[in-house]
């Protein structure tokens, strides 16, 4: 079962990672993780990425297709695996296909207005790093020390809005390319985390 999945910042995407990867014993694999090891384990490949970054440089995807086809020979990946934050453009996923047969292509739907409304009204404590949102906190105090709750300059709503728009619009092309393969599954996920585990697993069976 080779997975890939797809989803807005805040759209929960991490956490049904996770549950997927737990239900069917499979290796979540994100391109950024793969990338930190092996640049920190000092591969070859890893070497010639921190070349690209360190002179302010995307890597390549020839490279990062070299470091997924290493990966995904491996051992745990024998059942399948979830891929996440890649392919991000047609060509990416054409060079995917290229080393490896996807079978669904698991794309979380959400409401990007809803989805903004609930990132924006996130507060945190400078002093503590508790999280709560704005409708849970209505006084702008921290319930675990008392400070004050403030807004990240990454929640503020015309950053979330922004950094909305921009998956939106680099994710629309993959989303038809894997419908016009037929791999595509939309999952509804402005549901509760359950429900789209269950959608999700309905979509696979
Ligand atoms: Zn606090």
């Amino acid at each position: 079962m080779n997975l890939i999945i797809m989803g807005a910042p805040g759209s929960g995407k991490g956490t049904q990672a996770a549950l997927i990867c737990k239900t069917h014993d499979i290796p979540h694999i994100s391109t950024g993780d793969l990338l930190r090891k092996n640049i920190a384990d000092g591969t070859d490949l890893g070497k010639q990425a921190k070349a690209y970054m360190d002179a302010g440089k995307l890597v390549p995807d020839e490279l990062v297709i070299a470091l997924l086809k290493n990966r995904i020979e491996q051992a745990d990946c024998a059942k399948g695996f979830l891929l996440d934050g890649f392919p991000r453009t047609k060509a990416q996923a054409d060079a995917l296909g290229g080393i490896t047969t996807i079978d669904v292509a698991l794309n979380l739907v959400t409401d990007l207005n809803k989805l903004a409304d609930r990132m924006a009204s996130r507060r945190v404590c400078l002093k503590c790093g508790y999280t709560t949102s704005a409708q849970d906190a209505p006084d702008g105090i921290c319930k675990a020390c008392g400070d004050k709750l403030v807004i990240r300059d990454d929640d503020k709503r015309e950053v979330v809005e922004n950094r909305l728009k921009v998956y939106e619009q680099n994710t629309a092309p993959l989303v038809d390319y894997y419908n016009n393969k037929g791999l595509l599954k939309n999952i509804d996920g402005m549901q509760s985390i359950e429900q789209v585990n269950q959608a999700i697993e309905a979509a696979l069976k």
